[in-house]
């Protein structure tokens, strides 16, 4: 009999705990600047963990046409501004793009591996790329290409690929706003998209990819296919070779944009190159440009 009015009686007990748990963590802020706090807090505390963990140094191929200034502070670990909740709603919203076409590939049954290990301790590479899939445009007759094994980035001794070059494609998947997928040229991707996969090719060894553009707003989708371009692989290692010779002497490129360029604007480290403004400032201007792309 007691049984079945105390257990009610402590789940009141509980929740309440729990509510003033959420009062104190909170305040009076309503849900959607709680889901934005959470965020930015979640994001701020993994980027401490990164240089708690002396995980800097690193060059991440996403950075390849970054603003090298930039790229330095990273690769020194220059604190970054807190990163606006809002904003980390916009990246998650790239990744369960990646995701969901992942999952699509996979059911059509061109998907080899949802993602590849990157690795190159002369470049400082240590990272991940988006899919590969089998070559539907292997021309018939077309001969085996040289042998390559690809390896899981969860699992460095796990293979997920071993077979010729040309039986597979690699995949870079990018989400971009209504605006920017206007912008798009006609016969090739965006230059530091290619750039990226120039790099994922060198890696890799594979030589033939696509970059798959999805506009986030309308979810109309544009391919292009990348091919191999060693001049374009000499640039992107030579790019990557002095941005680390850079933090190596400890010292930052010039800037490459000024305070209103949209580089800058959206930039982690705009407030150590540019007069600082507030979160709020920024989430303004943040606002005021997605009102214009609208
Ligand atoms: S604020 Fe501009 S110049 Fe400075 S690092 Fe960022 S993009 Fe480069």
């Amino acid at each position: 009999m007691s049984t079945i009015q105390d257990t009610p009686q402590q789940d009141s007990v509980v929740a309440v705990s729990k509510i003033q748990e959420i009062k104190n963590r909170y305040g009076d802020l309503d849900i959607v600047s709680m889901v934005h706090q959470f965020l930015t807090s979640e994001n701020t505390e993994s980027q401490k963990q990164r240089v708690d963990q002396g995980r800097l140094g690193k060059f991440y191929p996403s950075s390849v046409g970054r603003c090298k200034r930039a790229v330095v502070y990273q690769l020194l670990g220059y604190p970054t501004k807190a990163i606006p909740g809002q904003n980390l709603l916009v990246m998650e919203n790239g990744t369960g793009f990646h995701n969901r076409m992942e999952d699509i590939f996979e059911k059509m049954g061109i998907l080899i591996a949802p993602e590849l290990s990157l690795k190159d301790e002369d470049l400082r590479i240590s990272g991940r790329s988006d899919a590969i899939i089998w070559n539907y445009l292997l021309p018939e007759g077309e001969e085996d290409g040289e042998e390559i094994v690809l390896y899981d980035p969860k699992d460095k001794d796990k293979e997920v690929y071993r077979g010729p070059v040309n039986h597979i494609l690699i995949v870079e998947f990018k989400s971009i706003k209504n605006k920017n997928y206007g912008k798009l040229p006609k016969t090739k991707p965006k230059k530091e998209h290619e750039m990226q996969l120039q790099l994922y090719f060198y890696l890799t060894g594979i030589r033939r990819g696509i970059v798959y553009y999805e506009n986030k707003d309308t979810q109309e989708s544009k391919f292009y296919i990348v091919e191999y371009n060693q001049q374009l692989v000499d640039q992107v290692i030579s790019d990557i070779k002095e941005v680390l010779d850079y933090a190596d002497r400890r010292e930052l490129p010039e800037k490459e944009g000024n305070a209103l360029d949209i580089m800058c604007r959206y930039c982690d480290f705009r407030n150590l190159c540019h007069t600082p403004i507030s979160d709020e400032e920024w989430l303004e201007i943040y606002l005021k440009d997605e009102e214009e792309a609208a």
